[in-house]
């Protein structure tokens, strides 16, 4: 069995874990180095995947139902196994997010990943692009040599989204499987930041201050944590989980700046203060004062409960999301209509897509990495049992 893999991301690198003690795998990407997208994930915080099981797991993935099979056979625990056998310890951090531990770097991770697979006799060919499909469907590929096509009995595709295109996922493919009939959605951006038009004199004095333990809600999504006040708008853990929100239609923010306290009790403290003296009695500092009087009327800074019902809900107008070339993740590319169960493609079930060329979504605290490692599996695993193999996750 010949399997060709075209995308060295987790995805890609997942599936060829998982196939090749069983075939001949060939893993094509057309950077000079594999995974540097999963590299630029490991600037940051580098979730590599979460604790949350069962339900809990499974409710963070949108379209719901999607990834259900292959994230309840390979979840969080038998990622972390497979991370421990490469000789990576995990931890679970205070938020759930699961981390390597302390002294790892990402550059690590990959790798032993790396290694693993040329130990398992993958056959790794960087500089490879995927170019198309000819007319008899084969797989077109460019190399220095000049273009050739694939010699393969099943083709995984894990070309990764659209963001950060700087990493190799350009997200240029899209016309390619347009043309062999394969529906192709626009990219979005997702997990990124969102954009409000800040009065001057607001931005240049609070730009890069973060708003703490704030509440945050867009159409029916809601979340609670940190966002920073960036010069385009506002960033972080708590704007991520909106964003969906935001791409379905909806217009504003509503932010509490006290999501810990009533409209009641936080106008009980103002009591018959003086309004100068209104934000010190309800503790907030100055970043979040400048934001309460930037957006809302002046005559809402004499009136107790006015204010306190402002702190509660501060309506924030959003014009737009952060461009692809910023956002974490994006959403858009193959939807989930076109595939199998096993994500092998309706129309040519020879080929697989998997990873983030494949719409579907989840919020960043590790979810994304996870779902492409266990699409990678999956896929492996709905080929190797056409071939009567069976392999434990
Ligand atoms: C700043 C940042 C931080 C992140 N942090 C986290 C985090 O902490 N936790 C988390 O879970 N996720 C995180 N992510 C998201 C995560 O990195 C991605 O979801 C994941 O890398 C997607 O994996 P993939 O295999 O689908 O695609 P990719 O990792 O994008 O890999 C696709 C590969 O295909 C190659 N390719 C594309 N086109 C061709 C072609 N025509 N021919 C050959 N090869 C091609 C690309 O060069 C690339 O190597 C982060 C992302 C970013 C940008």
């Amino acid at each position: 069995m010949r399997i060709a893999i075209i995308g060295a991301g987790p995805a890609g690198l997942m599936a060829a874990d998982t196939l090749a003690p069983h075939a001949e795998v060939d893993l094509y990407e057309h950077g000079k180095h594999p995974g540097r997208k999963f590299l630029v994930a490991g600037q940051g915080g580098f979730n590599l995947t979460n604790s949350a099981e069962g339900r809990d797991l499974l409710e963070h993935y949108d379209p719901p139902g999607f990834l259900d099979e292959a994230l309840t056979a390979f979840g969080p625990n038998e990622l972390r196994t497979w991370l421990a056998e490469l000789g990576i310890a995990t931890f679970i951090g205070t938020s759930g997010r699961v981390f390597p531990v302390k002294g790892i770097k990402p550059i690590d991770v990959l790798e032993r990943i790396r290694q693993r697979l040329l130990q398992q006799g993958v056959r790794l060919h960087t500089e490879h692009a995927f170019t198309g499909f000819d007319e008899q469907g084969r797989v077109c590929m460019e190399n220095r040599q000049g273009p050739f096509t694939l010699d393969a009995d099943h083709v995984i595709f894990a070309l990764g989204g659209a963001s950060w295109p700087i990493t190799g996922s350009t997200g240029i493919w899209p016309p390619l499987f347009k043309a062999i009939g394969v529906e192709v959605l626009p990219f979005q951006s997702s997990n990124c930041g969102v954009e409000v038009h800040w009065p001057a004199a607001f931005i240049g004095a609070h730009e890069g201050k973060p708003l703490k333990n704030v509440r945050i809600t867009a159409g029916d999504r809601s979340t609670w944590g940190e966002a920073t006040i960036t010069r385009h708008g506002l960033e972080g853990n708590a704007i991520y989980p909106v964003v969906p929100a935001l791409r379905e239609g909806a217009t504003e923010l509503r932010i509490d700046l006290k999501p810990d306290s009533t409209v009641e009790r936080l106008a009980e403290r103002i009591g018959a203060k003086a309004p100068r003296n209104f934000a010190e009695a309800v503790g907030l500092n100055r970043a979040q004062l400048a934001l309460v009087k930037a957006f809302t009327p002046k005559e809402t800074f004499g009136t107790p409960m006015l204010f306190a019902e402002r702190i509660k809900d501060l309506h924030l107008p959003v014009t737009g999301l952060r461009p692809l070339g910023e956002a974490i993740s994006s959403v858009g590319g193959i939807p989930v209509g076109e595939l199998n169960a096993d994500f092998s493609l309706k129309q040519h079930p020879h080929l697989y897509a998997i990873g983030e060329m494949v719409d579907w979504d989840a919020p960043t605290g590790g979810f994304l990495l996870q779902g492409c490692f266990a699409m990678g599996r999956w896929a492996a695993h709905g080929i190797l049992a056409e071939y009567g193999t069976h392999v434990e996750p």
